[in-house]
């Protein structure tokens, strides 16, 4: 059985509960221990699939097609592991488990209540992935913030986890927020203090309070927060703003977070942590030798996490190309085929991004028009290639009225059209295309010089493909089809071979990229815009129409 460490939020949401479980589990991982992240979240969604990302930020899709929580996508970058449906559980989740139970009359006539039955589930489920010595250490971070109704049940598992369990093979990380008050130049423990006392009350005394602050704490704050929060006064860590959320685990070393877990948790382990690829990509990261401007075009361009793994990938990839990329968003609604020009100068590469629906659509076909014809470097992710198909067959097949059917039932020309299997679902949680699919690149195509190899797998999250009825018409007029499903023969990569850079994937490369293996395609269309920057005669403009991000 494998040690357990649970991780839950004090105070106030948006402290990166999942980028300190992420930083100490790559800690613990460095230091030789197998590591595992799992997140539960407290709302009633049986999974974030049908959340708009307003609500929740992007969805994150693992190998075996389980719709997630975007902290999933943190765990696979710090970690450079894969996680799956186990790693994601939600309140929704939970119920949907009982609710069947009760009626298979599995319960055999009782009354089924939150505490046993829902606490039973919740804790079976906290301790599955610690079984079968796959791991170590299961990281278990807990959603939303104690003292909220919702988590309730959550940390009532924790507590009487903590009960069961081996004192030494359960601990409790709490984050919480120490404020300064700028008035009187003050850092404020009461908040903290209030925070550990709720969850007292709930029978969890928490072992280690990671404590995010804008201010260093001296001795004398972390004194204070030890004796009135009662733990070791070793055991407050600072967490401190960092310039980029790749810098915290080496934060939480130098506070000694995963020395202090480890001596509680009994582990014995005589490694440094391991970091040398992680501390040569910062290094990149942070000294790099050139900039490249980005346009991002997609739906939720205001909202930072609608994006967080194409946002990432770009962070990989800049680094490894040592170059810093600036991602500027681009509002689609707003091109028109008179100001696209004016729009997109300044850019050294497009992004036409992941979506769903109308808004914006004609915009982005445009965009894609103006990348196409005058060689700026095009990278299309799923609804982004989709849109570089229909750009095609309007513009160079001459099929005007050519749309998805997705925006468009009665086209003449459903270029992108419903996959055969997708019609006949009605339901709409889990039943896109979901997970990683096989693809068979193309030899001597731009892909193949990307992967390197002729069979990849990468992950996926739609209900709409290319029409393969028209396959031939678009190869004789000059789009390749590079990548294909080997089984069924689907489009998954698109390409322009008189072009730079114009590529377009039916999936999403950006949900496997990670530090230590960065998305190829991300590497080579950074590098490709590189190219352009360099290469561009005109005297560039400065950017002015869209915010950075
Ligand atoms: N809406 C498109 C589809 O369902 C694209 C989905 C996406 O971009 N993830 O096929």
């Amino acid at each position: 059985m494998a040690k357990f460490i649970f991780v839950t939020g004090g105070v106030t949401s948006s402290l990166g509960k999942g980028i300190i479980a992420a930083s100490l589990a790559k800690l613990l991982q460095a230091r030789g221990l197998r590591a595992t992240i799992q997140k539960f979240d407290p709302y009633i969604n049986v999974d974030p699939g049908t959340l708009n990302p307003y609500e929740h930020g992007e969805c994150f899709v693992t190998e075996d097609g389980a719709e997630t929580d975007l902290d999933l996508g943190h765990y696979e970058r710090f970690l450079n592991i894969y996680t799956t449906q186990a790693n994601n559980v939600t309140t929704g989740r939970i119920y949907q488990t009982v609710i069947n139970k009760e009626r298979e009359g599995a319960y055999l006539g009782k009354t089924v209540q939150v505490v046993p039955h829902i606490t039973d589930e919740i804790k079976r489920r906290m301790l599955l992935l610690g079984k079968g010595d796959k791991y170590d250490v299961v990281l278990t971070e807990i959603g939303g913030t104690v003292g909220d109704i919702e988590s309730l049940p959550f940390i009532e598992a924790v507590r009487q986890l903590q009960w069961e369990l081996p004192e030494e093979d359960c601990l409790v990380v709490h984050l919480t927020l120490i404020p300064y008050l700028k008035a009187a130049k003050e850092l404020k423990t009461k908040p903290t203090q209030h925070s550990v006392k709720l969850m007292s009350e709930n029978g969890v005394h928490p072992d280690i309070l990671v404590c995010r602050t804008e201010e260093p704490l001296n001795n004398e704050i972390k004194r204070k927060i030890a004796q009135f929060c009662n733990v070791k006064q070793e055991a407050v860590i600072e967490a401190a703003d960092a310039a980029t959320i790749y810098e915290v685990p080496l934060l939480m070393m130098r506070e000694k977070l995963d020395q202090i877990c480890m001596k509680k948790l009994n582990l014995v382990q005589t490694q440094e942590p391991e970091l040398t690829k992680w501390k040569a990509f910062l290094d990149k990261l942070k000294y790099p030798k050139s900039k490249v401007t980005i346009g991002l075009i997609g739906k939720y361009i205001e909202l930072q996490d609608a994006y967080k793994s194409i946002l990432e990938s770009f962070i990989h990839a800049g680094a490894i190309n040592e170059c810093k990329v600036q991602v500027v968003n681009v509002h689609s609604e707003f091109i028109t085929a008179e100001n696209v020009e004016e729009k997109l100068q300044g850019l050294d590469g497009l992004l036409v991004a992941p979506g769903f629906g109308h808004r914006g659509i004609e915009g982005k076909i445009i965009a894609v028009q103006y990348a196409r014809e005058n060689g700026l470097p095009f990278f299309g992710i799923c609804l982004g290639m989709q849109m570089a198909v229909i750009e095609y067959a309007r513009n160079i097949l001459g099929y005007t009225d050519a749309h998805s059917t997705e925006m468009d039932e009665k086209t003449q020309h459903p270029v992108i059209n419903m996959m055969e299997e997708q019609k006949k679902i009605k339901m709409k949680g889990g039943t896109m295309r979901l997970g990683a699919y096989p693809c068979e690149i193309k030899e001597g195509s731009l892909a193949h010089r990307i992967y390197e190899a002729t069979l990849i797998s990468e992950r996926h999250r739609h209900r709409y493909e290319f029409n393969n009825d028209y396959q031939e018409q678009f190869e004789q007029a000059g789009m390749l089809m590079s990548g294909l499903n080997p089984e069924t023969g689907l489009v998954e990569i698109i390409e322009l071979p008189n072009h730079p850079f114009f590529v377009g994937v039916q999936y999403h490369p950006e949900l496997k990229s990670t530090v230590e293996n960065p998305a190829p395609l991300f590497v080579h269309f950074v590098a490709a815009a590189k190219k352009y920057n360099e290469h561009r005669d005109v005297i560039k403009k400065p950017v002015l129409h869209g915010e950075m991000i």
